[in-house]
């Protein structure tokens, strides 16, 4: 398909998206005038179309550059506030000292030099979902024909944990990475480590476990008398069950479900956590909380999943169900595709085709489908995957996962683990470069 047919013009438009007062001011933009237009013929799209990008991750990064390839017309400003981002995937081989944080940064320069997105490097503390405009911490007011909203996840409050630090989640890479290794680093051989799993949703579904096979590996090489315990609040593993099942077995994990943390002892010399299923010590915990869309998801007022943790969202434009001009992608969206970063950059080509489409005065692609591919470590040399492929069903108005499509390896090799490589590589490029 070519998606330039109906740009007006060809010039890159980097225009900043206007600096206007908070209250009281007029908007800028004819998009609302567009959508009430009944012509089904696509309508230019001026230079003066603008969308907001908050948020800089898998999917923010993804739309942004997305957005300038296939709709060379808009200008697009993506607003995040880190001046990097460090990527989630693989960030577990951290712990094992297999990666460093370093290796897995990467910066925002290219969307600027190949592909004229605007970056800012701020804050968003609010969006007016009406007016589509953001007000960045810095003070500036950013108004857009459409905002995306793709600020990945936040996490519940720990009973008992305060600001303590000595129960890192690391499950946003960064400094809490580093803590976590640091502890098994320097916990003495003999010591127990405990990771928590939250209910679901959460983020990367595999995740907790394959953390766990790899610390568990990592313990028999350099720390064999240690133990691990994997807490989880779900009541089975829950996904590539088969697989984590035998791991666990191997590496000598003790695996405990329907254990929900209540409450915990970052304190005392030996930490300790209550649980539904009762009570453990440990040395060192990977606490991993239970997880919500990114808070400016409920500062806005787009929280409406049933349980109000994550954005409703039009499966066919990722449009907020509450908000039209508003469009919420990657982990903070409540669909049944899994929160993972794969997905977050599928859901960013299909949000980017149905806004340059909308802007056109076009009806959105009735029929996305959207795929992902997850490379489990199950050793700190080997790997499992597992696939799933997702389709638009009209009957249900949602994504459905496409049984023919979807799958996981029997057992984990070498091989897997070398193409992990691969694929981390490929989708990293096509979200950052
Ligand atoms: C240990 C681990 C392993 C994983 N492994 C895999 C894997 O193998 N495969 C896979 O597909 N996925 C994996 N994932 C999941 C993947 O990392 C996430 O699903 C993905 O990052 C989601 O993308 P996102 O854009 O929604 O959120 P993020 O990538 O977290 O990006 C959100 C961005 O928004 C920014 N932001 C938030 N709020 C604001 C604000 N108010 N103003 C400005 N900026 C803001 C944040 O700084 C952040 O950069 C893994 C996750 C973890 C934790």
């Amino acid at each position: 398909m070519d998606r330039r047919y109906f740009l007006a013009t060809s010039g890159i438009a980097l225009a900043a998206a206007s600096s206007l007062t908070w209250a009281g001011d007029k908007q800028g933009t004819t998009s609302s005038e567009r959508g009430k237009r009944p012509k089904p013929t696509p309508t230019p799209i001026t230079t003066k179309s603008r969308v907001i990008v908050i948020g800089g991750g898998m999917a923010g990064a993804t739309i942004a550059k997305y957005l300038r390839l296939w709709g060379d017309g808009i200008a697009v400003t993506l607003i995040e506030r880190n001046p990097t981002y460090t990527s989630n995937i693989m960030s577990s081989m951290v712990l094992t000292g297999q990666r460093t944080l370093s290796s897995l940064t990467y910066r925002y320069d290219t969307l600027l030099s190949a592909y004229g997105v605007q970056v800012f490097n701020d804050d968003v503390l609010e969006i007016d979902t009406v007016g589509v405009r953001v007000k960045l911490a810095s003070g500036t007011i950013l108004s857009a024909d459409r905002i995306v909203l793709a600020p990945g996840i936040d996490f519940d409050d720990v009973p008992g944990l305060g600001t303590s630090d000595r129960m890192p989640h690391a499950w946003k890479a960064g400094p809490q990475t580093t803590l976590l290794a640091q502890q098994l680093a320097s916990m003495t051989d003999g010591g127990t480590v405990v990771l928590t799993v939250p209910k679901v949703p959460y983020r990367c579904p595999p995740g907790p476990y394959e953390r766990a096979c790899l610390i568990g590996d990592w313990l028999k090489l350099k720390k064999p008398k240690s133990k691990l315990m994997v807490l989880d609040a779900n009541p089975a593993i829950v996904t590539e069950a088969d697989n984590f099942t035998k791991a666990f077995a191997l590496h000598g994990i003790t695996y405990v479900p329907n254990a929900e943390v209540t409450q915990v002892d970052p304190v005392s010399s030996t930490m300790s956590l209550s649980t539904t299923m009762g009570s453990f010590n440990a040395n060192v915990v990977n606490m991993i909380p239970r997880q919500k869309a990114g808070k400016l998801v409920a500062i806005a007022g787009l929280n409406n999943s049933p349980d109000g943790r994550f954005a409703v969202v039009n499966q066919l434009t990722y449009a907020s169900t509450v908000a039209p001009r508003i469009h919420v992608i990657g982990d903070a969206s409540a669909t049944a595709q899994p929160k993972a970063g794969h997905i977050a950059n599928q859901e960013a080509k299909v949000c980017a085709d149905a806004i340059i489409r909308s802007l056109a005065n076009l009806q959105p692609d009735p029929a996305p489908v959207t795929n992902s591919a997850c490379y489990s470590t199950i050793t700190m040399s080997q790997a499992s995957w597992l696939t799933a492929v997702y389709q638009y069903n009209p009957a249900t108005a949602a994504m459905a996962a496409v049984a023919a499509g979807s799958g996981a390896s029997v057992g984990w090799s070498a091989e897997n683990f070398k193409e992990m490589n691969t694929w981390f590589t490929a989708l990293m490029a096509d979200s950052f470069a």
